[in-house]
């Protein structure tokens, strides 16, 4: 995978990947929780909303792979990751 990206915002940045439903959220500014992985080769975690996490949480260490398809994980530059992070975050533990 390329881990950079050109974002019309913020230019030539690092990736972080977000799952669908925080890509949304963003736009519409709603806060629907902001939760990320810890190990990462990208400029950030993955990340996901509370919905995810929780669906996440339900497979209690199982395979993830159908779960990671479902979130429909989006490429964000890491500031754009960062920005994410403060609108949606709220949830977080
Ligand atoms: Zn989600
Ligand atoms: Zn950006």
């Amino acid at each position: 995978m390329n881990k950079t990206c050109h974002c019309p915002t913020h230019g030539q940045q690092g990736i972080g990947l977000v799952c669908t439903h925080v890509a949304h959220a963003i736009d519409a500014g709603e806060r629907g929780g902001f939760f990320w992985g810890d190990q990462t080769d990208l400029a950030r975690p993955d990340a996901w909303c509370k919905a995810c996490e929780d669906r996440l949480v339900a497979l209690a260490g199982s395979n993830a792979d159908a779960w990671f398809k479902e979130a429909g994980f989006k490429i964000f530059c890491c500031l754009c990751w960062d920005e994410a992070k403060q609108v949606c975050g709220g949830f977080s533990v």
